[in-house]
């Protein structure tokens, strides 16, 4: 009584940071948290990766950095270097002076950016994303202002892949002027991703019904390892001179989590658009968060611009996509080898940092209560790289367990 907020009533609690809580406050000794969604080493461990420490001890001892303001679309060499990470060196779009780009705070304000600028500027009230997707999307579009956020179906429940005639059918009933958000590679939460050839199909379509693409990509070189082949679908849709914007995160490539360190790529048909789109994106990010931070994107950059540290960058990245996938791996044959009930191929045919492991939402919660294992109840999301060879037996004998009792 007699406070201004007595009408506020709670909101529901985020399921990821929940999670983490929860876990933090279990006692027992062989808890696991597989619904963070973050790198882990074989020691269950957050990596700072090598590269990164060495660029901060470097930036430690440079006396010619300091705390000013950057300008507000961001480090200019940090934006230079991120569309090229995203489009190569032999873009068409970069080469014809067509791309414009604004560091961000994270994924997450990158994509908050594009969907203002889509309300605010060019009047887009409708957005399509995947279902199921990553959480915010939907929460982010809304809060900028979108009225009509629809869904396009994508995993299949019963062959635990993609539902490609439902995403096509889906997004050839589009309503004019819709956006739609393709994840760029290795889908999250699904970790089911189309192939070339469906792409094709997909950007057909996409184009018929002149629906305009954000591509959110948060997981570059975590789908095979390789930065260049990760981008297929943004290099695709340059090649075929398609406009397009992209959401880039470095949060989980360069272990950046805290550092906010996104960036966002608009091309565009002819670089006469260029100085408007960016003054008008400048007015969004002034109201938004002023400027960007400057710790994580001065890493990015150094790291990308200088050949050596580049490569060292390119090896921690092959490092841990190949011990998610050797946890792939080990999870599958495990659970065949318990026999348990079902077919776990789709662990293995899955790709990134997660798994939809198809348990359904009670058996989620008995490995939760009773195994002291966490994680997302949609799809029983996993993290394959939360796997450790420590915690991977108990984690398939308590799978075996809840898929035989639950
Ligand atoms: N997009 C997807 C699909 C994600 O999974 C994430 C992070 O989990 C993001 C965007 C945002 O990443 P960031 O932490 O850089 O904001």
């Amino acid at each position: 009584s007699g406070s201004v907020f007595a009408d506020i009533e709670g909101a529901p609690a985020i399921e990821v940071f929940k999670l983490i809580g929860d876990y933090n406050e279990d006692t027992f000794d062989k808890k696991v948290n597989l619904g963070v969604g973050a790198y882990r080493t074989d020691e269950g461990k957050p990596w700072v990766l090598p590269v990164v420490k060495t660029v901060e001890a470097m930036m430690a001892g440079d006396a010619g950095l300091n705390h000013e303001y950057l300008p507000i679309s961001g480090l200019p060499d940090y934006r230079t270097a991120c569309q090229k990470l995203l489009l190569g060196s032999e873009s068409p779009a970069i080469q014809s002076s067509r791309v414009e780009s604004f560091q961000a705070c994270g994924g997450t304000g990158a994509i908050r950016l594009a969907a203002d600028f889509l309300k605010r500027l060019m009047n887009y009230d409708c957005v399509y994303v995947s279902k199921p997707t990553w959480g915010n999307h939907k929460t982010i579009f809304k809060r900028s202002g979108f009225s009509d956020v629809r869904e396009y179906r994508y995993w299949h429940p019963e062959t635990k892949s993609l539902d490609f005639q439902g995403m096509l059918e889906d997004l050839n009933n589009a309503p004019e002027r819709s956006v739609v958000i393709l994840h760029g590679v290795a889908h999250n939460p699904t970790g089911v991703d189309p192939t070339k050839d469906q792409w094709v199909e997909i950007i057909k379509t996409c184009q018929a019904k002149n629906i305009f693409i954000l591509v959110d990509i948060a997981y570059q070189g975590f789908a095979t390892g390789d930065l260049d082949a990760d981008a297929h679908l943004p290099r695709y849709l340059d090649r075929n001179n398609i406009e397009f914007m992209a959401a880039q995160s470095f949060s989980k490539n360069f272990g950046l989590y805290n550092e906010r360190t996104g960036n966002l790529v608009v091309v565009c048909a002819n670089s006469e658009l260029k100085a408007k789109i960016r003054s008008q994106m400048e007015l969004i990010i002034r109201v938004t968060w002023s400027n960007p931070p400057n710790h994580g994107a001065r890493i990015v950059t150094t790291v990308l611009n200088n050949p050596a540290n580049c490569a060292e960058w390119k090896e921690h990245i092959k490092e841990m996509a190949s011990r998610i996938k050797q946890m792939r791996q080990m999870l599958h044959a495990k659970l065949k080898a318990l026999g348990t009930p079902g077919n776990w191929d789709h662990i293995i045919q899955q790709i990134g940092m997660f798994s939809f492991t198809g348990l359904s939402p009670k058996q989620v919660e008995m490995m939760i209560n009773k195994y002291h294992i966490y994680l997302l109840k949609e799809g029983g999301r996993i993290n394959m790289c939360a796997l450790t060879t420590s915690n991977i037996d108990y984690v398939a004998k308590s799978i075996h367990s809840v898929v035989t009792e639950a």
